[in-house]
């Protein structure tokens, strides 16, 4: 498996992090994980062909984590894409995003292809791509938000989305190659608490609790960006393996 960076900022991106989005292809498919930016773009910086996504994820209806979606869609459509797209949205933003594609018109055109929303509810469930098993489970946000896990026969991720600290997320993750968690804020760093959002240390003790192999942090604020090297020591004080903070553009074997 492997996974890549689209984006690895907060809410807030800068001149070298965009707002956090990731994808994961397998050897029979391709997911897109939240959908923010120039989505498109940046997958063909990365050697992948945006025609090959298979479905979507969106964890939750932050602009943050949505508001590429208009565009991705219509860059497929131009592109010649025919096949039906499969976005699976949690289940209180399911409306959100239909009203946000019928502003654009999305589907209204002459050889627009078939795009179904598909809620996903927040208590575990289980859903299956090609090789991939997915699982999704509530975390805590300022909104309804939930996690979601990967696996293969082989191999598996789990990516918090925006959370606060929540220690149940660590069974969640029981046993997996890799947590992505995001880490908003440091307090240890300077920045302010912000409701809703974890600390590098907050990652890595979901982290160390999991027993998973490798941490990345994602969805990374002011603080955390600036002084990388910093988030880490920070977060290795909290868990035994491996700790990244990965830039934009990068891909990972999982
Ligand atoms: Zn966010
Ligand atoms: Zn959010």
């Amino acid at each position: 498996m492997k996974m890549g960076f689209l984006g690895t900022a907060w809410a807030v991106s800068t001149s070298s992090r965009d707002n956090t989005s990731l994808f994961l292809t397998t050897e029979k498919t391709a997911v897109l994980i939240d959908c923010s930016g120039n989505v498109w773009g940046k997958l063909l910086k990365m050697g992948f062909d945006p025609l090959k996504l298979e479905s979507i994820f969106i964890t939750h209806g932050h602009v943050d984590h949505v508001y590429g979606l208009p565009s991705l869609l219509e860059m497929m459509r131009l592109s010649g894409r025919k096949n039906p797209m499969k976005i699976h949205v949690g289940k209180d933003f399911r409306d959100r995003i239909e009203r946000l594609l019928d502003l654009f018109e999305i589907e209204k055109h002459a050889d627009s292809f078939r795009v179904d929303l598909l809620p996903l509810e927040y208590e575990e469930t289980a859903i299956t791509i090609g090789d991939l098993s997915i699982g999704t489970f509530p975390v805590k946000h300022t909104v309804k938000n939930l996690a979601l896990k990967f696996a293969t026969e082989n191999k598996s991720v789990v990516y918090s989305s925006d959370t606060a600290f929540f220690e149940p997320l660590a069974d969640f993750a029981k046993g997996c190659d890799v947590l992505v968690h995001e880490a908003t804020m440091s307090t240890a760093l300077g920045d302010n608490y912000r409701e809703g959002h974890s600390t590098p240390s907050d990652a890595a003790r979901i982290a160390e609790r999991a027993g998973v192999k490798r941490l990345f942090l994602v969805h990374v604020g002011y603080s955390v960006a600036k002084q990388p090297e910093k988030a880490i020591e920070e977060a290795k004080k909290h868990f035994r393996g491996e700790v990244f903070i990965p830039h934009d553009l990068d891909v990972y074997e999982i």
